[in-house]
């Protein structure tokens, strides 16, 4: 078996060693003579699992008893309607910061949603250029509504490579981010954010989960004219179990955790982190002649890397020829074209240091 050298962007790369956890573990689960996804999600060997992802998010990240930790599902995609629906009441106004597609996505969302909740929605800055994204927008730039229900934000724009590195203010509207894409790279306080959503197949498991940090008194706010199954307090106030959640997604999320943790912590995948981007960049920037990064450098992502080569046909070929070297998921998004190469956290250093050369030998070769 050969295991290829995979920069896609979601659902992405994990640890080897999670998934090799599983592996040994499949078969018979902590000596059950069953695997963890044949175990009643109301058994105690499940809920250990279950138990032990949630206390090793809690351990990892910091996370305080003021904040719930959720495992909800629908994808980061059912959340942007979600959110609206709970948390934007009736004659209530929201705040949308949109610099990339998912932003946009999540706006249309709660458009959307305001036909059934009878509020609105604002858009506080946008950074849109020609149809294109390559910035976020300057703190300056955020009209801010002070009586908003909530301000929305996504942290990493995954197709467009842009990426705050400095999320915007909270201040007395409550924050609510998209981190799907740049969950748990590096240290980060939560304590400024109200909620926080993540789909897990960026960083952390597998896809069909969605990770939420979200305050007790936040979710307390939410409505509860919604179908139980929307209300995020019914996911809380039942530790994640209301029904059956994904039991084995859940416990690839533990394996995860589990290696974020034995590695070091977030500080030592943040150093790994910052690493590998910035040896991407500078491939790109020592040959700037033929690799161009469309995103202003202080907006570069550290999570998704994306560029453009003089033409599409040395695209095609620059793909087909990391390919040969094992390197898959460098395919642009359909939507912007060109080179993305992702850096999630279970992307080796060394990983990285293999395109870096390939990047460098097709430059002086093209
Ligand atoms: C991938 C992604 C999503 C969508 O996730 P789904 O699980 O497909 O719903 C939303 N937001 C961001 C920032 C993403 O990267």
């Amino acid at each position: 078996m050969e295991r290829v050298i995979n920069f896609n962007a979601g659902p992405a790369a994990l640890p080897l060693a999670a998934l090799e956890r599983a592996r040994d573990e499949l078969l018979d689960f902590a000596g059950t003579g069953m695997s963890v996804m044949e175990h009643s999600h109301r058994g105690k060997d499940y809920e250990r699992v279950h138990d032990e992802a949630i206390a090793l998010l809690r351990e990892i990240a910091g996370i305080g008893d003021d904040t719930e930790v959720l495992f909800v599902q629908g994808g980061a995609t059912q959340q942007f309607a979600q959110i609206p629906l709970n948390f934007l009441p009736d004659g209530g106004s929201a705040d949308y910061i949109v610099h990339g597609a998912w932003g946009e996505k999540a706006l249309s969302e709660a458009q959307a949603a305001t036909k059934w909740s009878g509020g609105k929605v604002r858009v506080a800055a946008t950074t849109v250029h020609d149809k294109q994204y390559t910035r976020v927008p300057a703190e300056a730039e955020i009209a801010r509504d002070p009586q908003a229900a909530y301000l929305h934000v996504t942290s990493n724009e995954t197709i467009h490579g842009v990426q705050f590195h400095e999320l915007p203010k909270a201040d007395a509207v409550p924050l609510v981010c998209d981190m799907s894409s740049d969950f748990l790279w590096r240290k980060t306080d939560f304590s400024p954010f109200s909620f926080v959503y993540a789909g897990a197949q960026k960083n952390v498991g597998p896809s069909g989960i969605v990770i939420v940090l979200a305050k007790k008194d936040f979710i307390a706010r939410g409505r509860k004219d919604l179908p139980k199954i929307f209300q995020y307090r019914t996911v809380a106030e039942n530790n994640s179990l209301y029904n059956t959640p994904p039991t084995f997604a859940i416990y690839l999320i533990r394996n995860v955790l589990d290696w974020i943790k034995k590695g070091g912590g977030l500080a030592r995948i943040e150093e790994q982190n910052r690493q590998k981007a910035a040896l991407i960049y500078g491939a790109i920037d020592a040959n700037a002649s033929f690799y161009v990064s469309p995103v202003e450098k202080a907006s570069r992502s550290t999570m998704n890397v994306v560029f453009r080569l003089p033409s599409e046909e040395l695209e095609a070929r620059f793909l087909a020829e990391a390919k040969k070297l094992k390197m898959v998921g460098l395919k642009g998004h359909r939507s912007v074209g060109g080179i993305r190469a992702s850096l999630y956290n279970a992307v080796s250093l060394e990983w990285t240091k293999t395109l870096v050369d390939f990047m460098r030998d097709f430059a002086k070769k093209a």
